[in-house]
């Protein structure tokens, strides 16, 4: 009866059935205590890869599971669709980006199927769609309004190849290039939109409640960048100037302060420079306006600069300090000038020593005194300062806080908090985006557009073609409008939004996703956020991962959202690289297709291979080796099920069981025994039941933990035991049957066709994907004790009582510690030591 195994001829069969059942489509107002399962969605790149499969299998193993575990799981998918990736493919082309998107979604949605995956269709999301970003308009119209979103002129980063502006963020590097295609980027005065994210900066470093990984919070802990200093204001010898102000985190050092460095592009610049020296200072400026940041701040190049000719005056002691201006300090840190202090900072001791600039030591080490030819960096507990005035021989902790107190009361700076983030700048020159929903009056300025006339729907009658303007600008019927406060002829903004917009908000969305009224229901929102588990890849930490913070932060505090925090916990996968070690990319030709190997293999054998490779979060290149052995696997699930009649058909179960009810007691699995051994130890039911439920509290707790892999060979080793004892002929003993009924129930989460089209055959009832997680008991799941005989040179000596997964090395080990087996010994040490695992020991001696 049992037939060959052939996957091919139930998996899309399968995968029909559940659609047409709507087996995967979530309720709203369900009794089951609701699980948000969110998974990043893919930009429309027209193919799915071997890694959309690797990073999104993970997460539909755990969503499977929670379901099976009594939870009401939502696992939304979409499609973020706006952006230079689909821009850019239309144009290679030929084609428009709409079209060329609508071709790619339909393409993945075909592939993402054929996964298997539990993906609720229904609440499907695509970001370039007018029923989407008509709401994301409609939230930069909120954020407009509350003063969160503004327009400013301002130098901003840009990437010559993709012809745009990038975020902050989105500009990588030591060397600064350009997120997506790795140019370096150049510096352009743009009037820009922005979301004032920096308004956030104290809350984003607060991830109190939220269980991310270590790495994340502290790349998005760094990029805020917050340091606590003093801001101090500088006198200018110029009248009617006003004082310039810098920022330090050490203003005990203010007493060697012999110099100032404004950026070139600095505003108080142009009023300071006298006659004398404005040809040498706008020639300086004008060629750092043509250095890219990474060259202004790298640490290979001299220190250059130039002087101002004036002076500014010190805030303390009265002296006069010259007022240079020089690359190295750039307009957009801090206040976009520093006192210079040569004796306690590197950057400035280079410029001091090429400009012949003073050098006064103020801090030193206790009892000690500062070296000699180089700047004095250290800040430990015990330096103390000198040439202070009155604060000399005071600690420099104290002296941090009496200086700036100081400085308080006279008026000139006081303590200040500096932050690294700088807000959001959201505006793109491109036009695969939404556009932004504002209109200039002459008369008004920008306004919003009612929100009645939103969506602003972008024209697809446009030369795209990237030129560094924004092609909505050619497009003169897009361009007229009409101020709503006036009524009279308006201009329509022609920017677009960062796609990142997009996706800063479309875990929202999906909780009602056709909801024409408003942009999500609130009750619905109330029910499924926070986000209970979000998976994807780690390069986001800055990017999506903080937006997405910054959203639900903001939205809170215009009382659109009662929660705090959007994602409750959040696991990163490794990177599928290709078998080259590189990343996979078209160009380098190293893209696994999944499509050709779920035509040879099946998708639970692919599904399971990438599960098996390695741990989930870490990746690793592409090595198909093993696929033969994962299919070998599933084709011996095939067999043992056929193998049983189908027992009792009494399924142990337990509705609700908590999947981690063990942890932390989970013994080690490596060296589990074969079915033999148990067998000869116990009788062969009761060691099968015993394995059994091991496999069910040991797979519970991998799939939770994301351990897919070590969950992939407990269930190997499950089958194999089975294997063994149908061999043994237990096959129609009830035992037998439950087992085989509790594997496949382990194993629907992670190869779903198979588990249940066996399901299926053995007459059991329902879907395979609804029943109840199994149960198990924690004293059978508990490893049994064997019985190991020892023999010396073949007699029987003593007995061993071990876990039955008790290594050879520690087997060997206590045999020989054995006060009896020492006997026969002699003191000598044996010649070696035979081992039958699990059933006996011999020590032969040497005679
Ligand atoms: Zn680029
Ligand atoms: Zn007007």
């Amino acid at each position: 009866m049992s037939e060959r195994w052939n996957p091919t001829s139930y998996e899309r069969a399968w995968q029909e059935r559940w659609e047409a059942a709507g087996a995967n489509r979530t309720p709203d107002d369900d009794p089951r205590p609701k699980f948000y399962l969110l998974t990043m969605y893919p930009y429309p790149s027209g193919d799915l890869h071997i890694g959309h499969w690797y990073a999104e299998t993970g997460p539909d193993v755990v969503a499977r599971m929670r379901r099976m575990q009594g939870h009401n799981v939502m696992l939304p998918m979409g499609f973020d669709s706006f952006g230079l990736p689909a821009e850019n493919a239309a144009i290679d082309r030929g084609i428009h980006p709409a079209v060329w998107t609508a071709a790619s979604i339909e393409r993945m949605r075909t592939q993402f199927r054929s996964m298997g995956t539990m993906f609720d269709w229904e609440r499907e999301l695509v970001t370039s769609e007018p029923e989407y970003y008509r709401w994301t308009q409609w939230l930069f119209v909120q954020l407009f309004k509350a003063g969160l979103a503004y327009k400013q002129m301002a130098p901003v980063d840009w990437c010559p190849k993709d012809q745009v502006v990038l975020a902050r963020e989105q500009v990588e590097g030591a060397d600064r290039h350009c997120w997506r295609c790795g140019t370096p980027v150049v510096k352009r005065d743009l009037e820009q939109w922005f979301f004032r994210i920096t308004r956030y900066a104290d809350e984003l470093l607060d991830f109190s409640g939220i269980d991310w990984p270590e790495p994340i919070r502290l790349m998005q802990t760094n990029w805020i960048g917050r340091s606590e200093g003093a801001e101090i204001d500088f006198g200018v010898e110029l009248a009617g100037a006003a004082p310039i102000r810098v920022f330090t985190t050490r203003p005990d050092t203010l007493f060697g302060a012999t110099f100032m460095v404004l950026a070139p592009e600095h505003p108080a610049v142009a009023g300071l420079t006298t006659a004398e020296h404005r040809a040498e200072v706008d020639a300086y400026a004008a060629s750092a306006r043509r250095e890219t940041e990474i060259e202004r701040m790298s640490t290979e190049r001299d220190r250059s600069g130039v002087f101002t000719g004036a002076h500014a005056v010190h805030p303390m002691n009265a002296e006069r300090i010259p007022i240079w201006i020089a690359d190295y300090v750039l307009p957009g840190y801090g206040t976009g000038a520093v006192m210079g202090v040569p004796a306690h900072d590197e950057r400035d001791h280079a410029f001091a020593k090429r400009y012949d600039l003073p050098i006064r030591y103020v801090v030193v080490p206790r009892g000690g005194s500062a070296p000699e030819g180089e700047p004095f960096l250290p800040h430990t507990e015990d330096e103390v300062l000198v040439n202070s005035g009155e604060f000399d021989a005071m600690s420099a902790e104290d002296a941090i806080r009496a200086i700036t107190a100081r400085l308080a009361e006279r008026g000139q700076g006081g303590p200040s908090v500096s932050y690294k983030i700088r807000d959001w700048l959201v505006s793109r020159q491109r036009y695969w985006g939404a556009p932004i929903p504002i209109v200039y009056c002459p008369d008004h300025g920008a306004q919003a557009v009612p929100e009645d006339q939103l969506p602003v729907v972008l024209p697809p009658d446009v030369d795209f073609a990237p030129t560094g303007v924004s092609p909505l600008q050619s497009h003169a019927a897009f361009l007229a409008s009409i101020c709503p406060v006036c009524g009279k002829p308006a201009r329509r903004e022609t920017d677009t939004m960062d796609t990142f917009v997009d996706s800063a908000w479309y875990f929202l969305r999906y909780c009602s996703p056709r909801d024409a009224t408003r942009a999500w229901d609130p009750a619905r929102v109330a029910e499924w956020l926070p986000v209970d588990l979000y998976t994807g890849g780690a390069e986001h930490a800055v990017l999506h991962l903080l937006y997405s913070r910054f959203f639900v932060k903001a939205l809170r505090d215009l009382g659109l959202l009662t929660i705090d925090e959007p994602f409750t916990a959040l696991r990163n996968q490794g990177q599928i690289l290709g078998a080259d070690h590189h990343r996979m990319s078209k160009s380098r030709g190293n893209v696994v297709n999944p499509d050709d190997l779920v035509a040879r293999y099946g998708s639970d054998t692919v599904r399971c291979f990438l599960m098996f490779i390695g741990p989930w979060d870490q990746g690793g290149p592409w090595n198909p080796t093993g696929m033969e052995g994962i299919s070998r696997f599933l084709a011996r699930v095939w067999s043992v099920a056929q193998a049983s009649g189908g027992g009792d058909g009494a399924v142990r179960q337990v509705p609700g069981m908590p999947a981690q009810s063990l942890a932390g007691e989970i013994p080690g699995s490596g060296g589990m025994p074969a079915y033999q051994v148990m067998a000869s130890v116990q009788g062969g039911s009761q060691a099968l039941r015993r394995m059994a439920h091991r496999t069910v509290r040991d797979v519970g707790d991998d799939y939770a933990d994301f351990h897919f892999n070590t969950a992939v060979s407990k269930l190997m080793e499950l089958t194999s035991a089975l294997a063994h004892a149908r061999d043994d002929g237990l096959a129609g003993t009830d035992a037998y049957a439950e087992s085989v009924d509790t594997l496949l129930l382990l194993l629907a989460p992670i190869a779903p066709h198979i588990a249940e089209e066996l399901w299926s055959r053995r007459g059991r009832p329902g879907s395979v994907h609804v029943q109840a997680w199994p149960a198990f008991d924690p004293a059978l799941a508990a490893a049994e004790m064997i019985e190991l005989p020892v023999q010396v040179d073949g007699k029987l000596r003593d007995r061993l009582t071990v876990a039955p997964d008790t290594s050879p090395a520690e087997v060997e080990r206590l045999a020989l510690a054995s006060e009896r087996v020492q006997a026969f010994l002699g003191g000598k040490p044996p010649a070696r030591v035979i081992q039958v695992p699990g059933r006996l020991v011999n020590v032969v001696t040497a005679r």
